[in-house]
């Protein structure tokens, strides 16, 4: 069985990292075209390097929940083919997932990019990035460059979409896990996975807007629903 699961910031937000929409429509206090757009950047790349500066600092004090922990248990145990696609740019599902070695079918894509990792506005060749970035930070890689976070922005085009409507087009269950379903083209996944005859899921707090294109919702804090949700799935493979 093809398992594709979307993940948002909501899997992350009992780790202790603030999600996005969920109060003021603002990022940590700042308004997205401020600190999520290229032209934000062009008008105040010292803002932005050191939004993204503090983003990166934070993950040193945050940790895997049990939400993380339960899929990279679904991952080590999963027969069929796995795509884990997250918006997060957080390392909390990487960092699960490296204390126990998923299965051969597994995948992780991080669709809206890394906050640990860093790209040259000339190449747009990628580096790891642990620390901070000045305002305007010399490239390796280009005389003409600078680095940038490795963060997609809105009007930027979200990575690997080509592996990610592959997955979705073969997927047999697409589950949604603490994403609002604000933020296109992830939002339309659920949608483009129903065409493909997969059965729906979606995982929240509370019933989102698009709550009605699942064909299943289980809702209540991701460390206690997705827990539970693998568990089942994982009973229901081995009976099956
Ligand atoms: P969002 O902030 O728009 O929505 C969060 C969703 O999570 C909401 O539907 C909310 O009901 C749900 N939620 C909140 N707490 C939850 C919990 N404990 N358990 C289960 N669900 C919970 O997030 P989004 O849909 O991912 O879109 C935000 C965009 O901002 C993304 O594209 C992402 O790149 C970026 N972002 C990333 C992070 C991160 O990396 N952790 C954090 C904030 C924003």
């Amino acid at each position: 069985m093809n398992l594709v699961v979307l993940t948002g910031a909501g899997i992350s937000a009992e780790s202790g990292v603030p999600t996005f929409r969920a109060s003021d429509g603002l990022w940590e206090g700042h308004r997205i075209e401020e600190v999520a757009t290229p032209e934000g950047f062009a008008a105040n790349p010292a803002l932005v390097q050191d939004f993204y500066n503090k983003r990166r600092r934070q993950l040193a004090e945050v940790q895997p929940n049990l939400a993380h922990h339960a899929l990279a248990e679904l991952a080590a145990r999963w027969e069929g083919d796995f795509l884990l696609v997250t918006q997060n740019v957080d390392d909390l599902h990487d960092r699960a997932h490296a204390l126990v070695p998923p299965a051969p079918g597994f995948q992780l894509i991080h669709m809206h990019g890394e906050l640990l990792k860093a790209h040259c506005t000339v190449t747009g060749r990628v580096i790891d990035c642990p620390g901070d970035l000045d305002p305007r930070h010399d490239s390796p890689f280009s005389p003409d460059g600078w680095l940038r976070p490795h963060i997609v922005w809105f009007g930027e085009m979200p990575l690997a979409m080509h592996v990610i409507d592959a997955a979705i087009s073969q997927a047999d269950l697409f589950v949604s896990i603490g994403t609002s379903g604000a933020v296109y083209p992830a939002a339309g996944f659920v949608q483009d996975a129903r065409r493909a005859g997969a059965r729906t899921v979606e995982i929240n707090l509370e019933p989102t807007q698009g709550a009605g294109l699942f064909d299943d919702g289980l809702y209540g804090p991701a460390t206690e629903t997705v827990p539970a949700f693998v568990d089942s799935l994982l009973q229901s493979a081995s009976k099956g």
